[in-house]
């Protein structure tokens, strides 16, 4: 094929983040895509039944919301975007559920004589919402732009990370709502990656809301698809790119592939100190998934989890920390931690009239080829009794089935590297520029790097103005949006 200016290689969030702000900035794009269609983590699929779409990967846009990329794209005017009233709630066994509403005076009020905790450790936050985004979506390494947000937010992972962690509760229900948040993370609690990855995404859920796209995750891509071709990109899909040799002549390369992939497929060209550290660099535990498709709605026990656009199940705070516990020793916990996505009532486009569809993972060990249908339905109906009468089928990913489909989840891990302290700050190696290795034109682009996973965007489009200065002398970021130009952050 032809010589272009930029190459990407992966069409996830971030693949295309890049190629979108490349292309706007007048280069020749041309991105190369493995599987058979683009999106990587943001794909929609009928994965069970026909009319029943589902998410394959994400589900949940907080990120999205708060992108700083997203918010250049207008990617809220570009597509459907519905906001539940409900971010996320907790059912606990007898019946009761935390309720985390986007309004925090409305969630700290349902919380009882927590409600004022709750407020305390989140109205600062929630107040700075854009410096907390602005700092969790840019390189750790980078001096903060808001130094007393980043201080209340430092404060509260230290007490919230940290043995200390129950002290400002005195119930239940507040810390499992919390605990449900933190476990996104995939690791074992307390600590301070769980609790720095908990209380960002807790911001977003009183600040802009947790948003599902109309259509599914799918809808974010095709609008970047969309504005790529516009301005002149190519896709080539069903493409794998294992060496460098695979590629025609570019400028710059930018891969959206996993840290391991870019040390074997550009591995001739980086140094060896580089290609050391990409090997030093950790992948975390993994996700087994089960998408279901329902007759009816969950019959949720607790009427008020049926507004709710995401749950987490898995008990109280202490049952969470031990399920975590069990699967960061290798085991597959008995009483999992289950997130559970309802997209259904506030988007009727994914199924048949009266129909639903439900997403859902757990956690397991990397690489595990257990099979968690049956811990995953009995987990959702012990708070949901007749879940079981309502599904019409089911499909599932083992942690190893995860990785088939896409080889950037090593092992199942969804985040594309361990979600560590160490490893935020150095993702992949310790730089202010994370993007750009030792190698004149290839760079990193995926959430393998800064600022880590999630579809946001923002490691591709970081990449992307890393190469555009380094390479072809820019100094302003291109416009982005329907209209407009912008300026380098
Ligand atoms: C089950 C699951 C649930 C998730 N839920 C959420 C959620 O609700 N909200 C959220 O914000 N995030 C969620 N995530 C995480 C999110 O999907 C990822 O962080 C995000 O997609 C990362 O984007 P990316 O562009 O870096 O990589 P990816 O989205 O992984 O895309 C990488 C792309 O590169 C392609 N590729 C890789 N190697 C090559 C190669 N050698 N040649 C050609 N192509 C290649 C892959 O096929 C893939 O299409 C979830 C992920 C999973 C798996």
């Amino acid at each position: 094929m032809d010589a272009v200016d930029a190459i990407v290689v992966g069409s996830g969030p971030n693949g295309m983040a890049a190629a979108v702000t490349l292309a706007r900035a007048g280069l020749t794009v041309r991105v190369y895509e493995r599987a058979p269609t683009i999106g990587g983590g943001a794909r929609t699929s009928e994965l069970t039944l026909p009319g029943f779409h589902h998410d394959v990967c994400s589900a949940v846009h907080p990120l999205a919301l708060a992108s700083g990329f997203f918010r250049r794209f207008e990617l809220r005017e570009r597509i459907g975007l519905v906001v539940p009233e409900i971010s996320y709630a907790h059912p606990l066994a007898d019946g009761r559920a935390g309720i985390a509403w986007r309004d925090l005076d409305r969630t700290a009020d349902g919380l009882g004589r927590d409600g004022a905790a709750w407020r305390r450790l989140f109205a600062p936050l929630v107040r700075r919402a854009n410096d907390v985004a602005q700092f969790s979506g840019s390189a750790v390494l980078q001096v903060p732009r808001h130094p007393l947000t980043v201080a209340r937010l430092g404060l509260r992972v230290l007490e919230q990370g940290g043995r200390g962690w129950n002290s400002r509760f005195r119930d239940d229900v507040a810390p499992a709502l919390l605990t449900g948040v933190f476990a996104h993370a995939v690791r074992p609690m307390p600590s301070l990656a769980t609790a720095a990855t908990g209380l960002v995404l807790g911001t977003t859920a009183h600040a802009q809301g947790w948003p599902i796209p109309i259509g599914g995750s799918q809808s974010i891509i095709d609008a970047m698809a969309a504005d790529l071709i516009a301005h002149g990109g190519q896709i080539v899909t069903g493409t794998e790119i294992a060496h460098l040799g695979d590629l025609p002549p570019a400028r710059v390369v930018l891969f959206d592939t996993s840290a391991r992939a870019l040390a074997r497929i550009a591995g001739e060209l980086l140094p060896e100190r580089y290609r050391r550290a990409l090997g030093r660099y950790r992948y975390g535990n993994a996700v087994a998934k089960v998408d279901f498709a329902l007759s009816g709605p969950v019959p949720w026990r607790n009427r008020d989890l049926a507004a709710a656009g995401t749950l987490h199940l898995g008990g109280s705070r202490r049952d969470i920390a031990r399920s975590e516990g069990e699967v960061a020793a290798g085991r597959h916990p008995g009483n999992p931690y289950v997130l559970v996505s309802q997209p259904t009532p506030f988007d009727g486009s994914r199924a048949p009239a009266g129909s639903h569809v439900l997403w859902a993972y757990t956690h397991v060990p990397r690489g595990s080829t257990v099979d968690r249908t049956e811990a995953i339905t009995a987990a959702i109906e012990s708070h949901a009794p007749g879940f079981r009468d309502v599904v019409l089928a089911s499909a599932s990913s083992t942690a190893e089935q995860v990785e088939a489909y896409n080889p950037n989840y090593v092992g199942g891990d969804i985040a594309s590297g361990d979600v560590t302290v160490a490893q935020l700050v150095a993702r992949p190696v310790f730089s202010a520029t994370p993007w750009r290795t030792p190698a004149r034109g290839i760079y990193l682009c995926s959430s393998s790097a800064s600022p880590g996973p999630g579809v946001h965007g923002l490691a591709g489009y970081y990449a992307a103005l890393t190469a555009l200065r380094d390479e072809f002398g820019a100094t302003s970021s291109p416009p982005l949006g329907r209209t407009g130009a912008g300026q380098l952050p």
